[in-house]
Parts: structure tokens; C-alpha cells; sequence
């Protein structure tokens, strides 16, 4: 697993579980493959509930938007799952950082990994670069999905063009029946 500089795989990563969550254990891993995670993790029991308990924890960081708040809580995490940096050449993959022990089951290397990943992600673009989608607060049809913002500006609202155009009609329309009252 390559962690880069900004941490972006591993923040997308847990993004993609939050909003997609995999049927069993199997899926999970396929989701580690897709973004470039090349480890095989030993099988334990609880590996489906117990990654479900990181991404639960992980959103308690997306939906803490002050900063103070947020490092506390990232830093509570990282205490418990990340170790010493580590260089690690596995897999051809050639020399890298890991942030965990060398054998560790799929949740605790999940949660080190997204702990890590998210801190790096927040420090080096940014504290505010990861909430949920602003569509969060239409009444009807809210979306829940995660803005992990990576745009050069930094001022991603929403988590699709989808539910910025559901917005913008929203704005045009409430306008528009501003407009009819004041006529
Ligand atoms: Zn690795
Ligand atoms: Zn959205």
C-alpha cells in the first residue's frame, strides 16, 4: 500500500465502504484491490462486522467539523491502530511506508491505514477538506455520501454534478416563486 504524500487513497478508500458497504468480507477486500492495497490479509471471524466498526468510526470524524474535535478523535484512533512507520518492499511493490505491524487481520490494518490516511489527508490540504455531501440538507431525497475533497481550490460542496444540478434547480425554483410573490 502506498500512502501518499496527501493520503488520498486510504481517505477514498474508507469514502468507498461508507457509501458502497460490501455484503461480506470478500467485498471488502475487493475494494482494498481497487485502490491499490496488494496485501492478503489472515481470514478472522469478525473481519465483515469489525471493518464495519471503522468505517462507523471514521464517519464520527467526517461529521465532526471542528477542527479541535476532529484531531481528538483522529488522534484516539491512531493510538490504538498505528504503529511506528515502517519501510516494506512486499509484493514488487518496491520500498514504502506501512503504518502497522507486519501481520495484523483486515480491520486493524484498515483502521492504522485510515487513521493514518486521513490525518495526512486533513494536514497537508487542509482541516475542512472532508464532510458530508451539501445535499445532506434537502428535505427531500437527502444524500448522505462523503465529500472527501481533493480539488485544487478546496471548495467541493457536493459529492456529484448529480446533487449540485439538484441544488441549482432548487435555487432556480425558490427564486423563481420568490419572484411570483413579489410581483
Ligand atoms: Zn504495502
Ligand atoms: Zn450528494
Amino acid at each position: 500500500m502506498h500512502l501518499n504524500p496527501y493520503g488520498e487513497y486510504a481517505v477514498l478508500l474508507a469514502a468507498s465502504l461508507a457509501g458502497d458497504w460490501p455484503d461480506d468480507r470478500d467485498g471488502i477486500v475487493a475494494r482494498t484491490r481497487e485502490v491499490g492495497m496488494t496485501m492478503d490479509f489472515p481470514t478472522a471471524p469478525e473481519d465483515h462486522p469489525r471493518t464495519r466498526e471503522v468505517i462507523d468510526d471514521w464517519l464520527a470524524i467526517v461529521d465532526a467539523s471542528d477542527p479541535r474535535e476532529r484531531a481528538r478523535l483522529l488522534n484516539a484512533q491512531m493510538a490504538t491502530a498505528a504503529a511506528y512507520p515502517r519501510l516494506t518492499d512486499h509484493d514488487g511493490e518496491g520500498w514504502h511506508l506501512h503504518y502497522r505491524d507486519e501481520v495484523q487481520p483486515l480491520p486493524d490494518v484498515l483502521r492504522a491505514v485510515i487513521s493514518v490516511g486521513t490525518a495526512l489527508h486533513l494536514t497537508t490540504r487542509g482541516m475542512h477538506r472532508l464532510h458530508r455531501c451539501a445535499a445532506a440538507g434537502i428535505p427531500t431525497n437527502p444524500c448522505s455520501a462523503v465529500v472527501v475533497d481533493i480539488t485544487r481550490n478546496g471548495r467541493q460542496q457536493y459529492c456529484s454534478v448529480r446533487c449540485a444540478n439538484r441544488a441549482a434547480v432548487r435555487r432556480h425554483r425558490a427564486r423563481a416563486a420568490q419572484q411570483r410573490r413579489s410581483a
